[in-house]
C-alpha cells in the first residue's frame, strides 16, 4: 500500500483506499519504531561486552543508531523527505548534535568500567526511546506551530520515556494543540501538561504561523518557555 502526505490537512493517504491515516495510527508507527530501535541499542550493549565491538565501535555504532532513529521520525512527523526544508534539517541536527555530546559522555563512563550491561543497554535505549521528540518537533513544524515542549525532550521526570503525544486539531481560528497522555508511564509532570494543556494557549490558540501574529504574553515569554 502507497502513502502520500497530504499538506493541506497535515495527514497521510493511501493512495490505493483514498484513507486517511489517523494521528493516534501515526503516533502508533513513531512508538513502535522507538521500541524496534530500543532492541537494536540492547544488540549493541551485548556485541560490547562479548568484545565483538570495541567501545570505540561502540561509540560509532550508537550514534549512527540515534541518528537514523531521529531521522525517521523527523521524516515521519514531517510528512516524508519531500517535505523537509533546511530549517527541518537544522533541527533534527541540533538535537542529534546534543544527543551525541551526552553519548560522549556515556562512552567515557563506560570507560570508567562501573556500568553493566544492562545498564548501558538501558541507558542507549533512552536515546532511542528520545526520537519521540523529534517526530513531535517535525510534525508541530508541520502544522506551522510552535509548541513549549515535546513528548521525550527530557522536560518530564519520565525524561525520554515519555510516550504522550500532541493531539493537533485544526480549527476555523488555528490549531487547537492538546497534550494527550500515552498509554502508560506518566510522571507528575505529564499530568500536569495534559492538565494544563488541554489545549495548550499561549494566552490564545496555537495560530497557524503566517496568518496571524501570536499573542503578546507569548512572545514576550519566551516560545521555548513552559506556560
Ligand atoms: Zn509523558
Amino acid at each position: 500500500m502507497a502513502w502520500v502526505y497530504e499538506k493541506a490537512s497535515n495527514r497521510y493517504k493511501s493512495t490505493d483506499t483514498g484513507r486517511y491515516l489517523s494521528q493516534e495510527a501515526a503516533k502508533g508507527l513513531r512508538d513502535r519504531w522507538a521500541v524496534a530501535q530500543r532492541e537494536k541499542a540492547t544488540g549493541l550493549a551485548s556485541r560490547l561486552a562479548s568484545g565483538d565491538l570495541t567501545l570505540k565501535g561502540w561509540e560509532q555504532q550508537a550514534r549512527a543508531l540515534t541518528k537514523e532513529t531521529h531521522l525517521a521520525q523527523a521524516l515521519l512527523g514531517r510528512g516524508g523527505r519531500n517535505m523537509m526544508t533546511a530549517a527541518d534539517w537544522g533541527r533534527v541536527g541540533n538535537t542529534l548534535r546534543a544527543q551525541y555530546g551526552f553519548l560522549r559522555e556515556f562512552a567515557n563512563e563506560i570507560a570508567g568500567g562501573t556500568l553493566t550491561e544492562a545498564q548501558i543497554a538501558g541507558r542507549l535505549g533512552m536515546y532511542t526511546d528520545a526520537s519521540r521528540q523529534s517526530y513531535e518537533k517535525a510534525r508541530a513544524a508541520s502544522w506551522g506551530i510552535t509548541l513549549p515542549a515535546h513528548p521525550g525532550d527530557g522536560n518530564t521526570r519520565c525524561l525520554t520515556r515519555c510516550a504522550c503525544w500532541w493531539d493537533l486539531q485544526k480549527g476555523p481560528d488555528g490549531v487547537t494543540a492538546t497534550w494527550r497522555l500515552g498509554a502508560s508511564d506518566h510522571c507528575e509532570d505529564c499530568l500536569e501538561n495534559a492538565a494544563q494543556w488541554s489545549p495548550y494557549s499561549g494566552g490564545a490558540r496555537v495560530r497557524i504561523a503566517g496568518l496571524s501574529l501570536p499573542p503578546l504574553g507569548w512572545v514576550m515569554s519566551g516560545n521555548g518557555a513552559h506556560g
